[in-house]
Formats: structure tokens, sequence, C-alpha cells
């Protein structure tokens, strides 16, 4: 019998209910178990791909092309699985494939309702994942909080299916806040009472409350809460605020999460296996080295819309020896008085990452133009590697050049539209997606990095290296050193003469795993760390520099 355990999340959003999850899958894969996780979200968009990562998050690509929500990299990251695209369920699926079927007669003569039609569409995409993967348990995060009224029918849902399961195949996990008053230090326990009466109310009661809290929960605060909310104390667990995110399934672990579990849920009672785990995370929290590196983009401060970029660099900074600090420069600062980019000269590492849109481009421009001709390491994804080709186009004497996204009416569009995009109108789900095979030239720095002749990457974009200026690219110096579908497109560019500048096509981000990093990143914080710079004051720089070039 599969097993499902929902993770429900009360008080408010954004308190790490995605990690919390993961870490639960964690605990019970390290006992020997097929884990799989599913995110629901309940808003109506069809998926993430056509939401603003500004607001809602990174859009997390899968291998088979889903455009998700970035809690399906979490679960990636920390189950070291790759997660179908079908794992990611909203309510603008779960109606449409309901409406779809209404339209084809599947329900004649019958009233369609939101019970039984929408809760059982929402049953049958959750069974269908332990039968159709083999899976011995699927964790469920239903995304937002206890009390909005778009998650009540996958609450319903759930409800049934441990009503249909049983007791001992379904377990309910709530996650909530425990706030601290600063004055008295006090841990504030009302909300997560309040919380779990509201789910009670929809029919679900909680087996497991972990509390997401600054500090380990204290005794009183603990009885309370199992008393008031009905759980045991025993099944009262806290996640406190760690140093790295991969703590998180140890801690829970300490206190007995993956015991109780164990007994709740009748698993066989292995022995959990934690060694390798233990030693990434030693690597991650023990760093004797540091590099910084300078991520320049377009709302730079919302790190949310690049959470995989930058857990790849932290992957990656923890398998090098060293911490990775990172600082977020709003390209628009560039644009408006250029000097602005030689604050670049104190980073050791530059990064562009992917992105959309005119605005703050040819500020990515100047920072990879002052990257590469001062030999900076320097690494472009997507839209950094698009607007790298475009920054050397001009540096050999196409001065005009531009990617047709910046400019439709340039006269030199190095970058253009794929042709198979010509004539797609809608958005949803139309860029090219997914993972690609490319080819990778054996006399390159990318090959010395991923050692292998074919590798397989994600991709989210719809313009691409035009083919009619790659000739005169090559002859000026840039190297393109991986190619897909039958050498027809440019998947990855390298400047030979400059220490690191590479850059892709596709997003590595996304295959990155801690403890196994994805090869540019590593390769790009490996070369960051060889060109290490003292730490430079910046107020002092731009004061220098306002002063006239130095
Ligand atoms: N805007 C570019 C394109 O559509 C790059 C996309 C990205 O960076 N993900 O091709």
């Amino acid at each position: 019998m599969p097993k499902y355990v929902f993770v429900t999340g009360g008080v408010m959003s954004g308190i790490g209910k995605g990690v919390i999850a993961a870490s639960i899958g964690k605990i019970i894969q390290v006992r020997g178990l097929k884990v799989t996780a599913v995110k629901i979200d309940p808003y109506l968009n069809y998926d993430a791909g056509t939401m603003n990562p500004y607001i809602h998050g990174e859009v997390f690509v899968t291998e088979d092309g889903g455009e998700t929500d970035m809690d399906v990299g979490t679960y990636e990251r920390f189950l070291d699985i790759n997660v179908p695209k079908n794992h990611n369920i909203t309510t603008g699926q779960v109606y449409f494939s309901v409406i779809e079927r209404e339209r084809k007669g599947d329900f004649l003569g019958k009233c369609v309702q939101i019970i039984p039609h929408i809760t059982d569409e929402i049953k049958d995409r959750l069974r269908r994942i332990p039968k159709e993967e083999g899976v011995d348990l699927v964790l469920v995060e239903i995304g937002g909080t206890v009390g909005d009224i778009e998650s009540l029918p996958y609450l319903e849902a759930a409800r049934q299916l441990r009503l249909e399961e049983g007791g001992e195949n379904v377990l309910n996990v709530h996650v909530t806040l425990v706030p601290v008053l600063d004055v008295v230090g006090e841990q504030k326990t009302k909300p997560t009472q309040h919380s779990v009466q509201e789910l009670r109310r929809i029919g679900i009661q909680p087996d497991i409350i972990v509390a997401r809290s600054k500090a380990p929960l204290k005794q009183e605060p603990r009885r309370k809460i199992g008393l008031f909310c009905n759980v045991e104390e025993s099944a009262v667990f806290t996640s406190q605020d760690m140093d790295s995110i991969y703590q998180s399934p140890l801690l829970l672990e300490q206190q007995g999460l993956g015991t109780f579990m164990t007994h709740r849920l009748r698993l066989p009672e292995n022995q959990p296996q934690w060694s390798s785990w233990k030693k990434m995370l030693q690597d991650h929290l023990t760093q004797t080295k540091q590099v910084n590196i300078a991520i320049c983009g377009k709302y730079a401060e919302l790190a949310d819309c690049y959470v995989s970029v930058n857990d790849a660099l932290k992957d990656a900074g923890a398998s090098a020896g060293a911490k990775v600090n990172l600082e977020w420069i709003e390209t628009d600062d560039f644009e408006k008085q250029s000097e602005n980019v030689r604050l670049l000269s104190r980073f050791d590492g530059v990064l562009v990452p992917g992105g959309f849109g005119a605005r703050g481009a040819e500020g990515k421009i100047l920072a990879i133009e002052y990257s590469r001709s001062h030999n900076i390491p320097f690494l472009g994804i997507c839209y950094g590697f698009q607007l790298a080709v475009v920054e050397y186009a001009r540096h050999i004497g196409i001065k005009d050049a531009a990617s047709s996204e910046l400019d439709p009416e340039t006269k030199s569009p190095v970058i253009d539209l794929m042709p198979e995009q010509n004539g797609i109108l809608e958005k949803g789900g139309t860029m090219r997606l997914g993972a690609h095979e490319i080819a990778v030239d054996e006399s390159s720095k990318a090959f010395s990095l991923y050692r292998k002749k074919t590798i397989w990457e994600r991709h989210r974009h719809r313009f691409e290296v035009n083919p009619t200026y790659i000739s005169e690219l090559i002859s000026k110096g840039l190297k393109f050193s991986g190619k897909s579908d039958s050498n027809r497109r440019m998947e990855i560019l390298e400047v030979p003469s400059n220490k690191f500048h590479l850059a892709t096509q596709f997003h590595a981000e996304f295959k990155s795993r801690p403890g196994r990093p994805s090869p540019p990143y590593f390769g790009f914080v490996q070369a960051s760390l060889a060109s290490n710079k003292q730490e430079v004051n910046v107020e002092q720089m731009i004061a220098h520099q306002s002063g006239g070039p130095r």
C-alpha cells in the first residue's frame, strides 16, 4: 500500500514549509524507501510559467519541460530525484481536466460539482503517482495557508483520501509559526492553536505539528500545543532557524520525527543512513575560504527568483571549500551611470542570470563587457549567454548588434527568435523547455568541467544565436563549445583567452545537487576563487571613481 503524507501550512506563508516537506521526505528516504513529492498550488494558472517570478518566486524547470513552483526544486535537491511536471498540481489543471471531460460527455446527465468531481480528480492525480512510478511514499505539500478559500477542495480531498486509504496509510503534518515576543522572549502558541482549530473544522486532525520558531520549543509551549491541538506531545517538533537548510532533516530526525512516522505509518523499521548527507552538510557548514560573487540582474534584491542559481553557487562553493558571498547588483544602475560598472572590480566573479525583456539588459551587457575586458571570471545563464553574444559581437565591430528581444528593429540581430517560435501566439508552455541533449567539444573548458561528450541540460527560452553570425563570431575568437540539434543551436560559449568567460543557453542550476554541483557553476566558483581579491570598501571605490578614471 502506498503511503501519503500531506503537509499543510498555518499562520502565514513563507515560513519554509517546502524545506520541511522535503526534509520529511528525506527522513523516510534514508530508511531505504522510495519517496517522491508533489506540490499543490491552489491558483488558477495552469502552471507557474505565466506568473511573475518577482512576486511568486523562481519558475523551476523540470527535466520533462514543466514550468513549476520553486518548491519542486527544493524536493529535487533534497531527495536527489527528478520530479516530473505532473507533480505540480494547480487548480487550473484540475478544473481544465474536469471541464474537458464534462464537454466530452463523461458526466452526462449529472450535475458536475466541486464535491465529488473536483475532489475525485485531485485524488486520482495523487493515486496515479505511486501506481505509475512505483514509489512507497508520496509527500503532498498543499500550498498556501489553512483558511484560504482556494485551498479548500484540496484539504477536502486529503480528508477523503485518509478515510478511503486508512489512517495507517495517510499522515497529516501541519507546519505553523511560533512567534517570540521580543520583550519577554515568550514563545506564543495561540496562532498555532487557531490554525489547527481551522484545520479540524475542515475535517483534518493533524498527526504531527512542526513549529517554525527562532529557537527550539520550550517544554511549556510544546505541552500547550499538544493539549490544545489534540496531538501527543511527542508529535510536536520544532524547526528552528539554522545556518543551512540542509540541517533541517537531521534536526527533525534528532527530535524523533522519523521514529514517530515509522510507527504511525507502519513502515519497515530500517536503520536510517545519514552518512553521505552528513558529509555533504559538513562541506556546506565548514568552509575555510571565501569568494565574492556579483549577480547582475534586475529587481536584483529579490533573491527568491533565483533560488536555484543561489543554491547552485552554494553547492559549488561547498565542494570547492569556499563560502560564496553573493551580492545582487541592479544593472539599471550601470545604465544610469556607466562608470558604476567599475564596482565589479572588487568581486572575484560576475554572474548574469536568466531574464526577459529590455529593461536592465544594456546594464547587463556593460557588466559582461567589464568582466571580459578585465579578465574577471564570468558565468552567463540563458539571457546572460545571449547578452554575452551581443557583447562579443559589438566588441568585434558589429556595433549595432542586439537581440531582437531587446530591439525588434535591429539591423544586426545576433540573437533572434528561434524559427519555430514564429507564429506562436499563445504564451503558456510554448518556450523551448526542459532537457535537451548537447554535444560538448572535447577541446574546451566545458569538456574539462563536464568530462562528457554528451550532456543533458534544461532550457527555457524563445531566442537563440542567429546562425548568420556564427562563423564571424568564431573567426574573431569566440568559441561555441556546446551545440544541440545536430549542431544547429549554440548552447555554450567561451572566450578561451580569458581565465573563465563561459555562458550557457541552458540553465545548469536546475540540475545542481548538494554534494554534486553543476559543472559550469563549479568551474566558475573555482576560477573566482583563484582570482580572489582583498575586501574593498564599495563606498570608497565609488567616491574614488567619481574623481575620474583610475
Ligand atoms: N529572454 C530570453 C529568451 O526567451 C532568455 C530566457 C531566459 O533567460 N530564461 O530566449
